[in-house]
């Protein structure tokens, strides 16, 4: 069923972000891009008017907003800065999900509280050097450590996580292990682990290509001991069906970015195309510069209403792993297109590091990673049709 609209609550939402990302971040992307850091006093600042907290109830300090509402603040936020929106990203939802969802009352209280001010930062650990978008491939490990009879029964976790987002920062990290490596994907678990603990430490930064900001690297966990209220979750080995539970959000929110990206880059696009001449007239005024900007603004509504069209699913409580799926995977597309058409219709500017076109082909590459890459996608999207063409066959 298709059937959304916004509300004017939301209107009025975007209109309240988009006020704040023009006063507080607009004025700073470079000073972000250029030093790679996220400003401590606009990170504070962000804390501050309660956007951590965006999808989480009151009683923890959070907005308890809907879905569409949560995507809404994503766009706008990645119109400012790709890699800020991410760091925020981290924080919102995958960096303190598992913490809010699995933790004890007093986790909640000294870790999610803060975060949702911006004073403690949470992060989310999967990918290892052999293992990314393949989780059966983890090999962190996590040893049960006590049987509780003297008081003591935790886990000891041993392993190293890498392309972890604020690694060098982060206060806590939500780890996937794994408890049995012969059961694959079934065994793998979500276990709390703090800076501060015995063991904790993080290693290389990664430098990267685009969406500067908070910085990449690992996280070693070189035997860290957590008590067994630390593995989130009731039961061993499910890890990746919890992970399920939030994929279709996370790629929601990939193609949010996406979509901010453009309608930047896009903004940018147009407003060249209308000062630049070339021939004696603005190079707008040619069809195959209008042809550019016509797919571009084709595309980017094409993915705004998937997007949203999901995202008013999710807060339906329908399925919509296949439409999410879609929708990152379409929306990142669409993005990586707008940004080079952009750079291109700024000819010789599109390759100066001086102005924007290059910041934008550099955050759009962000897209094709986090919440399953283009190739993972399609073989999803794929494989979930054709299984039910077969499926209403078998039924004939
Ligand atoms: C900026 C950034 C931030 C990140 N932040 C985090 C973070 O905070 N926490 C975290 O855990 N991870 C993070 N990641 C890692 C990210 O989740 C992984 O990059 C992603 O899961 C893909 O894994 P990979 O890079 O190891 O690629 P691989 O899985 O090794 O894939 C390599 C290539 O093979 C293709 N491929 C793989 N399998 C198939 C298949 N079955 N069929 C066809 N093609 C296939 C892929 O599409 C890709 O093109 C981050 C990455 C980036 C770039």
């Amino acid at each position: 069923m298709m059937d959304f609209r916004f509300t004017p609550e939301h209107d009025f939402w975007r209109k309240t972000v988009a006020d704040m990302v023009k006063k507080l971040i607009l004025p700073r992307v470079k000073e972000i891009d250029e030093g790679d850091a996220i400003p401590k006093d606009l990170w504070a600042g962000i804390g501050r008017l309660g956007y951590f907290g965006l999808r989480y109830p009151e009683k923890y300090g959070g907005m308890g907003a809907d879905t569409v509402t949560a995507m809404i603040f994503y766009e706008e936020l990645a119109k400012g800065s790709c890699g800020l929106a991410m760091a925020v990203i981290m924080q919102c939802l995958m960096g303190t999900h598992f913490v809010f969802r699995f933790g004890t009352e007093e986790m909640r209280q000294r870790l999610l509280v803060p975060a949702m001010r911006g004073e403690k930062i949470g992060t989310i650990c999967f990918t290892e050097e052999q293992s990314g978008s393949d989780l059966a491939g983890t090999r962190t490990k996590a040893v049960k450590d006590g049987d509780g009879r003297d008081g003591k029964e935790g886990w000891i976790l041993k392993g190293t996580k890498m392309w972890i987002t604020q690694a060098p920062v982060c206060d806590f990290a939500t780890v996937l292990a794994t408890t049995d490596p012969s059961l694959g994907l079934k065994g793998l678990n979500f276990f709390l682990v703090e800076r501060g603990m015995p063991g904790f430490a993080h290693g290389q930064v990664i430098h990267k290509l685009g969406a500067h900001g908070p910085v990449t690297g690992e996280l070693v966990l070189d035997n860290v001991r957590v008590p067994k209220e630390n593995l989130l979750g009731e039961a061993v080995g499910k890890g990746v069906f919890y992970m399920s539970e939030i994929l279709s959000e996370i790629r929601c929110m990939t193609a949010a970015v996406g979509l901010g990206i453009a309608q930047a880059a896009f903004a940018e696009g147009l407003d060249y195309s209308r000062k630049r001449s070339a021939f004696g007239s603005p190079i707008g005024t040619y069809q195959l510069i209008r042809a550019k900007i016509a797919r571009m603004a084709t595309e980017m509504e094409a993915a705004r209403l998937l997007l949203y069209s999901t995202a008013s699913k999710l807060d339906r409580g329908e399925n919509t792993v296949l439409e999410a799926a879609m929708t990152k995977s379409f929306a990142t597309d669409m993005c990586l297109s707008v940004v080079d058409e952009v750079a291109r219709i700024h000819g010789a500017m599109g390759f100066a590091m001086e102005a924007s076109p290059q910041r934008f082909l550099r955050d759009a590459r962000f897209l094709l990673y986090g919440g399953g890459t283009q190739e993972i996608l399609a073989d999803f999207i794929g494989r979930t049709i054709v299984g039910k063409l077969e499926g209403e066959k078998k039924g004939q």
